[in-house]
């Protein structure tokens, strides 16, 4: 990969000016290019755009120029070759996860998954021919087995959604190759600021640029990254011609919101901790889930790959479903949202929302009852959101 300008830049300056593109106004902030389509100086120009022999912008559902910025600074920030950006999360995730499989290929993904990427994986490609398997996603011995066979793409998540379960990131990308397969990492909960999947062996990286990176609850949008001629070989034409383009509005409201990623992220983290440690000890909490504390299951190897313990906690309270909701209902100040990464602190019933879609025995596979409550915790004052878990755990 040859060296772009920013490469030796750290994190916190790449996310502030990596791929910023001035045009001849000279404007400070990157400007919104609302624009579908570009003149060109002649039929023998526009002829050479499209034949892609020339550089230059031919249409926003191909490339745009407030996204091109986005999809620099992205790639900038993972160390990664290239970058798309999409309309959503799902839209780069199922780009990734479809536009290089075909009738007779393999995909091994971990149990442990967002619910529309399990949908994906367990309903989808099979209508298409693609084989799927799931594997537990820390059992390792099962990672073997699942990949003593070929398969084309491994995905995973880690911390996966929503129980906060590790997956070996290194162990798997090993597995993964000598089966032939890439590997792709859903690097949403950790986020880039806290865990480097290309450093640990992945392949291919896919975000929900929807949650931290905007951060601010505001648009959706979503980014795969990896190797340049991977991106061009199935990304391209996939995105190209089936059109998940993302809106160059959304994007330049990603772009803002990458400015202040390091410093949120970090700050919610170390809120998140505190709460963690504070529920931990509760009389109504059964056990807590979070990636940065010793009791965490897979501790040992959140520690190894993520540099913090992240936004999101995961809780048991003592009791079904009728007192997971009863804590619920009784915050004041954390709202009820099945989002996450945002400023505002937020909590779900997993069971009854994001993973609704999956059946009993679905969520079983994956360690999930009826008693979890996610949290992610946001930047108000920690002590105001510890008031308010507290005394909602106290009203249960
Ligand atoms: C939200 C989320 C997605 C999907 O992203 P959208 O922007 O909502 O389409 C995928 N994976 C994870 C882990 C998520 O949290």
């Amino acid at each position: 990969m040859s060296k772009r300008d920013g490469d030796d830049w750290k994190p916190a300056t790449k996310l502030v000016r990596g791929g910023t593109m001035r045009s001849q106004f000279g404007e400070t902030s990157e400007a919104i290019f609302l624009t579908s389509g570009y003149a060109y100086d002649s039929a023998e120009q526009a002829a050479a755009r499209m034949a892609g022999e020339e550089e230059g912008f031919v249409y926003s559902r191909y490339a745009n120029p407030t996204v091109r910025m986005l999809e620099e600074r992205l790639a900038l920030l993972d160390g990664a070759e290239a970058c798309r950006v999409t309309a959503s999360g799902m839209g780069a995730i199922s780009s990734a996860m479809i536009a290089p499989v075909g009738a007779g290929d393999r995909v091994v993904a971990a149990s442990a998954l967002f619910g529309s990427c399990r949908v994906i994986c367990q309903t989808i490609l099979p209508r298409y021919g693609v084989e799927t398997e799931f594997v537990p996603g820390a059992d390792l011995d099962a990672w073997k087995k699942a990949l003593s066979r070929p398969a084309k793409l491994v995905l995973i998540e880690s911390p996966s959604n929503p129980l906060l379960e590790a997956v070996d990131i290194e162990a798997v990308a090993e597995l993964a190759h000598k089966a032939g397969a890439k590997l792709v990492v859903d690097n949403v909960f950790a986020t880039p600021v806290l865990q480097r999947p290309f450093d640990l062996g992945a392949d291919v990286c896919v975000y929900s640029a929807t949650k931290h990176m905007d951060g601010q609850g505001r648009v959706l949008a979503g980014a795969i990254l990896g190797k340049a001629d991977w991106i061009e070989e199935f990304i391209d034409p996939w995105l190209r011609h089936t059109g998940p383009a993302a809106s160059p509005f959304n994007a330049w409201v990603v772009l803002k919101g990458l400015e202040t990623l390091d410093l949120r992220v970090r700050e919610a983290s170390r809120s998140a901790a505190r709460i963690a440690d504070a529920i931990a000890g509760h009389a109504n909490v059964r056990a807590v889930h979070y990636p940065g504390r010793k009791d965490h299951p897979h501790h040992a190897i959140h520690a190894k790959q993520m540099s913090e313990g992240g936004t999101l906690i995961a809780f048991s309270v003592k009791g079904e479903r009728a007192e997971a909701f009863r804590v619920l209902n009784a915050l004041t100040l954390v709202d009820i949202s099945n989002n996450l990464g945002d400023t505002k602190s937020l909590a779900c019933h997993p069971a009854s929302t994001t993973h609704r879609a999956l059946n009993e025995e679905e969520r079983a596979s994956m360690g999930l009852d009826e008693s979890w409550i996610r949290l992610s915790v946001g930047l108000e004052d920690a002590g105001d959101l510890e008031k308010d878990i507290l005394a909602a755990l106290d009203a249960m």
